[in-house]
């Protein structure tokens, strides 16, 4: 879908309303500006796209709020060409802002559907990225080792296979917990065996699932 200068102004909106939330990074702020969100919006949505909420896409997932990619991208400290590894494609949406950012994206995806959807939805806004069919619990080493891991999908704890695949001085940010919220966890690696943890807020995820998913 084409942008508009309707669709600009909203975004414009929805900069100011994540400055005001607390948002400072000027590149996150500057990537949200630019992305057209309502591209990765299911169609019963499309009005909402510039709505700081997150919305159902298909395959029973949701597109995350921006203000809570905006908390995970600022956590991340993004620099042009850093390899970062994303849990859960979904949309897109994480992944386009990553990419205007100008990082170098890999993405991995456990339902087929949404796999598929959100490249062709990113290729189509010029983008690339590299998107992988499979099971985020375990990353891609073969990659590693990355500049960042942004987990975009709820876990109970976060897997040491991706803590493995950060390079010293890596972050990785993942929503922790099981319950109804989790807390938005910060690691850094700072050494071969050690990570600094801290905490941002509580936010609300779908959940991490293990293994592919079935059918689609
Ligand atoms: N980053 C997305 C948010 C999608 S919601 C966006 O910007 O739209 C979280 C996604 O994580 C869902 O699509 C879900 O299917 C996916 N997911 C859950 N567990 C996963 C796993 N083990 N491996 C890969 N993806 C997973």
């Amino acid at each position: 879908m084409s942008d508009s200068f309707e669709a600009k102004g909203k975004r414009k909106k929805l900069v100011g309303e994540l400055r005001r939330k607390g948002i400072t990074d000027e590149e996150v702020l500057r990537a949200i500006d630019t992305v057209p969100r309502h591209d990765f919006m299911d169609p019963a949505f499309l009005n909402h796209a510039y709505v700081d909420k997150s919305f159902p896409i298909s395959s029973g997932q949701t597109i995350s709020q921006p203000y809570t990619v905006a908390v995970q991208t600022s956590l991340l400290k993004v620099r042009k060409k850093d390899k970062i590894l994303e849990i859960g494609t979904g949309s897109g949406y994480q992944c386009a802002i990553l990419a205007e950012m100008g990082a170098k994206v890999y993405t991995i995806e456990r339902y087929r559907e949404l796999f598929l959807k959100a490249q062709a939805t990113i290729t189509s806004l010029g983008y690339s990225a590299d998107f992988f069919f499979g099971d985020g619990y375990e990353g891609k080493p073969q990659y590693g080792p990355f500049d960042g891991i942004v987990i975009t999908a709820a876990t109970p704890e976060i897997p040491e296979t991706l803590l493995n695949q950060l390079r010293i001085g890596g972050r990785l940010v993942a929503p922790v917990g099981s319950g109804g919220s989790q807390i938005m966890t910060l690691a850094i690696r700072t050494g071969e065996d050690k990570y600094e943890y801290s905490y941002h807020g509580y936010f609300i995820f779908v959940p991490m699932v293990k293994g592919i998913a079935n059918g689609n």
